[in-house]
């Protein structure tokens, strides 16, 4: 029944949001295309868009009156951005805000990680925003994930034995997921299955680094992207191995996920005390080497810290009155924290921030994103990435940099053929055109002149009324 529910959401949705079916070919003037990888500008240009891609760019183009000509005005043009670490399915209606979020903050691409709805429902929005029915971000769907049992969340697959891990990845290769993702319940041969399994099925393996297992054996175990960063700093540490081991020992004497979440609370001081820079050092080029993408999260401290927007800040109230309201309530994970974690809380952001920085310059490669959900208290659909980006230009990395691991590198990770970060021919036409050079100041993707998703140009006159129809449902 419930799935009969989310269908007739669905419908909806859509009805809402379809537009005309037909849409112009378009032709934007006089911008200047940003290079995110080289950095280069290329002024005066135009970009010609066919159906869903860019047909051609130079700077001498023209078009019949059938086109919808655009004056970019100067403005500055970029790849649509990636939030590689989201989450819109944790309720029926989650995607009817959440889709529109993305497109109002110049994303156009992103990854689910993590999801309630069935399969089939999910797959069924992927196609409809692929064909343009529906007006939102590209989708990928990597929510596969699989704990030991019980579960740390609802739906989730389980694994307690390698057997079970393998029929496991049989079921997510047969449902058409973009990749298995682990959990941090399971344990090791369980996990070590998983990762053979997903490589035979050629699927990507990808999610949190199991808690009982060090950060050595998923590197080579072969794990292809990580969620979240606090595995890197604490791999860092000189007692990784140790804190590994008592989770292992609290889980093989009937712990449960309380308890582990206790245990780890109190890993916090003893990564501040023994996080060791020359380990670090060989840590982080044993990542980079096996090409271990990380998706850092930083933004989720944000969470833990209380750092939470005014109730009438646009982004609460862009959001369903039942979903602020949900937020006032903490869950297990504020429960779980105590007053050492709390003191400490400023010292272990700014050590992850460092680890962060060293990660990004040995090379590792890194997927912004932001962990965005209903279910993930004042983490922000659209906005948070945004945030995310300012914090790794905070921790050191140039606009660029940042940029890069939003734009460049989530569709070379995903292996999109029609997307890998540039402005050309025969790219999928996401774009987003700003006021500012953004290689000198990220601010300018707070309020971009215009959005182009799918081939869709979204001007500032249509991003304003998405907000508009956003703020007016959270009413
Ligand atoms: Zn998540």
């Amino acid at each position: 029944m419930r799935h009969r529910y989310w269908k007739s959401i669905l419908v909806a949705w859509v009805t809402i949001l379809a537009t005309s079916a037909a849409q112009a070919d378009t032709l934007l003037n006089d911008v200047t295309i940003v290079d995110i990888e080289s950095g280069a500008l290329a002024p005066g240009q135009s970009v010609l868009i066919e159906g869903t891609e860019i047909a051609a760019v130079g700077p001498d183009l023209t078009a019949g009156d059938d086109v919808r000509h655009i004056d970019g005005e100067g403005g500055f043009l970029i790849p649509g951005l990636w939030d590689s670490h989201v989450h819109i399915f944790s309720s029926p209606t989650e995607p009817d805000t959440a889709l529109p979020l993305y497109l109002i903050n110049g994303i156009t691409g992103i990854r689910d990680m993590g999801a309630l709805w069935p399969i089939a429902d999910q797959q069924a929005l992927q196609a409809r925003i692929e064909t343009g029915d529906v007006l939102g971000p590209r989708l990928i769907l990597s929510g596969a994930w699989v704990d030991a049992s019980p579960g740390s969340w609802p739906g989730m697959f389980l694994a307690d034995t390698p057997e079970e891990a393998r029929a496991v990845v049989d079921r997510i290769a047969a449902e058409g997921w973009a990749a298995v993702k682990s959990y941090s319940m399971l344990d090791e041969a369980t996990y070590l299955a998983l990762a053979e399994a997903a490589s035979e099925a050629g699927l990507p393996l990808v999610g949190h680094i199991p808690e009982q297992i060090p950060l050595d054996t998923a590197i080579r175990a072969g794990h292809d992207g990580m969620e979240h960063f606090g595995r890197v700093t604490k791999a860092c540490a000189t007692r990784e191995g140790e804190m590994v081991a008592e989770i292992r020992d609290t889980l093989m004497h009937g712990g449960d996920l309380q308890a582990v979440m206790a245990r780890m609370a109190g890993h916090n001081r003893i990564v501040l005390e023994t996080w060791d820079e020359a380990l670090c050092d060989r840590v982080l080029s044993r990542m980079a080497a096996a090409g271990l993408h990380v998706s850092p999260t930083l933004v989720v401290a944000d969470f833990y810290t209380g750092n939470w927007p005014a109730p009438d800040a646009p982004r609460m109230r862009m959001l369903p009155p039942e979903v602020r309201a949900s937020w006032d309530r903490p869950d297990f994970r504020l429960q779980a924290l105590t007053d050492d974690v709390r003191q400490l809380a400023d010292s272990s952001i700014a050590l992850d921030r460092r680890t962060f920085a060293m990660a990004h310059a040995a090379g590792v490669p890194i997927l912004a994103s932001s962990d965005a959900s209903f279910a993930n208290p004042y983490l922000f659909h659209g906005f948070s990435l945004l945030d995310e980006l300012d914090i790794y230009v905070a921790a050191g990395l140039t606009p660029r940099e940042a940029l890069y691991t939003a734009t460049v590198a989530p569709p070379r990770f995903f292996g999109l053929a029609d997307q890998d970060g540039t402005v050309g021919p025969g790219r999928r036409a996401d774009l987003v055109l700003v006021d500012a050079n953004p290689l000198e100041g990220l601010e300018t993707l707070r309020n971009p002149r215009a959005v182009i998703v799918g081939g869709r140009v979204l001007d500032r006159a249509a991003l304003e009324a998405m907000e508009a129809r956003l703020l007016a449902a959270g009413e």
